[in-house]
């Protein structure tokens, strides 16, 4: 997949594209339990990109350990890389972040993460795929 990805316009075709995991996290906003994803304790530098469109989401550079068993950033790589929507889905008001090239749903973002955002993006690592960076040095 490029940035160019065509991104996909039926479920059909998402069903093609992603496997199961991916499919009912991103198209139908389920979490993964915590503590199993790949990238919950990977300090190896790179890009976060979209699992679903290849969209550029998070860096490491802004990953951090919250113990909450999700990969967890201050920040989106860019500002409009995601949008977010009130989520009141299981008896909760959460802030669900989904990507804004796609519309796949990629996590919540709480209030409780540490400066200078203070903004704790707990992301699926079922939404994201790690663009290594070539020949970089482990953090
Ligand atoms: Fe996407």
């Amino acid at each position: 997949m490029s940035d160019q990805t065509d991104i996909p316009t039926t479920e059909e075709e998402w069903r093609a594209r992603l496997d199961p995991e991916r499919y009912r996290i991103l198209r139908e906003a389920a979490t993964e339990p915590p503590f199993t994803g790949a990238y919950v304790d990977c300090h190896e530098p790179g890009t976060y990109r979209c699992a679903g469109c290849n969209a550029v989401l998070f860096t490491s550079e802004t990953k951090f350990d919250s113990g909450s068993g999700w990969p967890s950033f201050t920040e989106p790589a860019v500002a409009d890389a995601v949008e977010t929507r009130t989520d009141t889905s299981h008896g909760m008001v959460r802030t669900e972040v989904v990507c804004r090239r796609c519309g796949g749903h990629l996590g919540h973002v709480f209030p409780d993460g540490p400066g200078p955002t203070g903004l704790r993006y707990c992301i699926n690592s079922a939404s994201l795929e790690l663009d290594r960076e070539a020949g970089g040095q482990q953090e």
